[in-house]
């Protein structure tokens, strides 16, 4: 699933792609993925807005028009945008051709995926229930304890939790508290100060990593010229119980934290 490091990657590639561009006819061809909304509304609604800027909070692609509107895209399981797709390219759920005539094609599997469009005003309301801050911007350790302070769920749950720290998914959870070595079962709320500190720092250079190397290509993440990331070569704990440790030689081991798979290493990330 799509976490900020590949979300952030298909902003990158998609910004100059549609930034300045018009949206000169928009398909959808899924009506799970504007519901409860009618496709073919949504859809003209979207003809000639003109792309201002792409950003992303979170897991969202934050499409800003002129206009004011938001375009607010998740990509959920396995939601893949895709810059001059061809023609016969399975799972498209939604075409939009640019007043350039390139097109780019949304593509997933599973159809989870959803696209918003909201008015001008609705994005903040809309975004501030459910995110919190950003890992990678003006984000501190205090405020990371701030957020922790006073709750018992395990840390693996509490980093999930999007309300915490905005972007965080499965894999980045795991890694992340590999590099700060914390156990994952910790309480969220016994988190000491210097140990806020390595999470704090664990935490963007798992993501950090995980954008430079443009994503983890595990089964349907792309970037938008179809191309795999390879943050997979990366890992350190995720995906990889029994092998050995990087830091200390010890076999991974797999736990499930909250229903989720997790991987840790039973000896540096003491309990
Ligand atoms: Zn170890």
């Amino acid at each position: 699933m799509p976490e900020l490091p590949e979300v952030e990657t298909v902003r990158r590639r998609l910004a100059p792609v549609l930034e300045g561009r018009a949206l000169e006819r928009v398909e959808i061809e899924d009506a799970r993925l504007v519901r409860p909304f009618d496709p073919l509304v949504v859809a003209a609604e979207l003809e000639g807005e003109r792309v201002a800027k792409v950003d992303r909070r979170g897991k969202y692609l934050v499409v800003r028009f002129d206009s004011g509107r938001v375009l607010l895209i998740h990509l959920r399981m396995t939601g893949t945008l895709l810059h001059q797709p061809t023609a016969d390219l399975p799972h498209r759920r939604a075409l939009v051709t640019l007043d350039d005539g390139t097109a780019v094609a949304y593509r997933d599997v599973r159809r989870f995926g959803t696209w918003l469009l909201l008015e001008p005003g609705e994005l903040e309301p809309y975004l501030g229930l459910r995110l919190g801050d950003e890992p990678l911007g003006r984000f501190t350790a205090k405020a990371l304890g701030e957020r922790l302070s006073g709750r018992r769920a395990p840390l693996k749950a509490a980093l999930l939790d999007q309300r915490t720290l905005a972007g965080l998914g499965n894999i980045y959870v795991d890694e992340a508290l590999w590099y700060a070595r914390l156990h994952p079962l910790r309480p969220a709320g016994g988190i000491e100060a210097d140990e806020l500190r390595r999470l704090h720092r664990g935490v963007r250079r798992a993501l950090e990593l995980g954008i430079s190397r443009q994503g983890s290509t595990l089964s349907d993440y792309r970037l938008p010229d179809g191309s795999p990331g390879s943050m997979q070569r990366e890992f350190r704990v995720y995906g990889r119980a029994g092998e050995p440790c990087d830091r200390c030689g010890t076999p991974i081991s797999k736990a499930r934290v909250g229903g989720r798979g997790t991987w840790f290493c039973p000896r540096c990330q003491v309990f």
